[in-house]
């Protein structure tokens, strides 16, 4: 059922280190092992106490980074279903996709790239790699998932030139396709776009269930007031939470289809006929130009309601400032960070510090603020 263009496990750029191939019994392709390993492993569960935009201990209903993510997962592979993409690489970039977030969400990094600053910087991208690659410690003969190359790839999403240049030696061809200008794969942007979708959606919902956004606000946003206008048409009582539920599903229901007949369409003129086509093709999972202009309109509103909101910038600002001060309490007493992280091997220790903190949740990071601080 899938697709030519498609990622096919059977042409996989493979792994990092050979392994024996799954039995044939096993049921399962490199790509459902590659979700299965990201599934099982401890970055992911971390996930579950690590700040989407609002800090986990503020209330029980808001996203996580793991509801994120399941949620970016459904909504890939709903997309992939439709235009004939391997599903299961879809899923397994989309559940990995986050795992080198730091706690306390942008706030956090932002501050630990600016602890990094002089010391090759952080990005939340390239740690998610860092993470599968050689963070996570699970098998008897390498470091980290020693996930499929198309996986990594999905991971890897964007990097800086100075950081290219930094990891070349280990990024090999999964940084060669930034110089290059070449595309990822369909999946690898599917996942990506998925991500967009996911995010600008549950921040609505989020955001009017914290009180943040006046459900009347919205209504200076397109996307929001075109639906808002359907579904008063057909439930007209209709009010608070199941109004809001119902035009977040229809909004998410325009920007799938809006995706999927796009693609179809850009698919059909450029008529890639392998992977290797839509690497040197331009991106081809898109929204169209008119949708495009009001998902953007929909972001730039949350960034200007929610994200830069008075409330979650002070609540985030204190959070920035306990990592810089664990950042400066590592470097000054390394004592006191676990034995992994202290070993003197090729990275440098600043690079291991800032392992050490990207991978706290937030609750541990508090806790570790705590202890230090007083
Ligand atoms: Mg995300």
């Amino acid at each position: 059922m899938i697709a030519p263009y498609a990622a096919r496990p059977e042409n996989s750029l493979r792994r990092i280190f050979i392994e024996p191939a799954e039995p044939t019994n096993s049921g399962r392709n490199p790509f459902q092992r590659d979700r299965d390993r990201i599934v099982h492993c401890s970055a992911f569960r971390r996930l579950e106490y690590k700040t989407q935009v609002f800090l986990n201990h503020e209330g029980d209903h808001f996203r996580t980074r793991l509801t994120h993510s399941l949620e970016v997962a459904q909504i890939g592979r709903a997309v992939a279903r439709r235009i004939h993409l391997n599903e299961d690489l879809v899923e397994a970039i989309s559940l990995a996709h986050d795992l080198g977030h730091t706690p306390f969400g942008h706030a956090g990094q932002d501050a630990l790239n600016a602890c990094m600053k002089d010391h090759g910087g952080f990005e939340h991208n390239l740690q998610s790699l860092w993470v599968v690659d050689h963070l996570e410690e699970r098998y008897p003969t390498f470091s980290g998932l020693n996930l499929c190359f198309e996986t990594r790839e999905g991971i890897l999403k964007h990097i800086s030139n100075n950081n290219r240049k930094i990891h070349a030696a280990w990024l090999g061809a999964l940084g060669e396709r930034f110089t290059l200008g070449h595309s990822p794969s369909l999946e690898a942007q599917l996942a990506n776009i998925a991500d967009e979708i996911a995010y600008s959606n549950h921040d609505i919902d989020d955001g009017i269930r914290s009180g943040l956004i006046p459900m009347g606000s919205l209504e200076e946003v397109q996307l929001w007031r075109d639906q808002l206008t359907k579904v008063k048409i057909l439930y007209p009582s209709l009010s608070g939470s199941k109004l809001r539920h119902e035009v977040i599903r229809h909004i998410i229901h325009i920007l799938v289809n809006d995706l999927v007949t796009t693609s179809q369409k850009l698919i059909l003129e450029y008529e890639p006929q392998t992977i290797d086509d839509v690497r040197s093709s331009k991106p081809l999972i898109s929204f169209s130009s008119s949708v495009q202009v009001q998902v953007q309109e929909l972001k730039i509103f949350l960034f200007k309601n929610l994200y830069r909101h008075p409330q979650v910038l002070g609540v985030t600002e204190e959070a920035a400032n306990q990592i810089k001060f664990l950042f400066e309490h590592y470097v000054n007493y390394p004592q006191y960070l676990p034995a992994d992280f202290r070993v003197d091997d090729l990275e440098q220790p600043m690079r291991r510090i800032s392992h050490y903190i990207a991978g706290m949740t937030d609750r541990f990071a508090r806790k570790e603020f705590a202890r230090f601080s007083t």
